[in-house]
């Protein structure tokens, strides 16, 4: 497993698939595939439309803002992974993106208490390496 040396967390695996997605984030945009037939847009990035099946593709900026569907306070840190000590307890959600695609990502900047389902939040980026940046959110202001 890589860890990252920004900030001691595993890395993600990059491949040629997903690293559109990484390489925008190092440059603060959120970028998502979008169908060009029946304009989805798909998260996580695959080879085909999760709407149609076309496999015509397009890595599109989409609107950094969203609200949460649902969320989960982790208190405790699997595996003992160091980089997440010092950050629990972790707000880790899924985002329902204004564009309509469906993420994963950890909420920051906001109190476990204050976090609630339908809260209007905007993306930030973290960066994780030389190559790549992660999406986080934020409660929108
Ligand atoms: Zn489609």
């Amino acid at each position: 497993m890589l860890t990252s040396k920004t900030t001691n967390k595993p890395l993600p695996e990059i491949t040629d698939q997903t690293r559109p997605f990484w390489t925008a984030a190092k440059s603060r945009k959120l970028v998502l595939q979008r169908c060009a037939r029946c304009d989805t847009f798909n998260f996580h990035p695959k080879p085909w439309c999760v709407e149609c099946g076309c496999r015509d593709l397009a890595w599109t900026e989409a609107k950094p803002t969203g609200t949460v569907y649902s969320f989960t306070i982790s208190r405790a840190v699997a595996m003992n992974l160091p980089g997440w000590q010092g950050e629990l307890p972790v707000l880790m959600c899924l985002i329902d993106l204004d564009d309509g695609a469906r993420l994963y990502g950890q909420v920051v900047h906001c109190m476990p208490e204050e976090i609630k389902i339908g809260m209007r939040v905007e993306i930030l980026f973290e960066d994780i390496s030389e190559e790549a940046a992660i999406p986080k959110f934020r409660p929108a202001k």
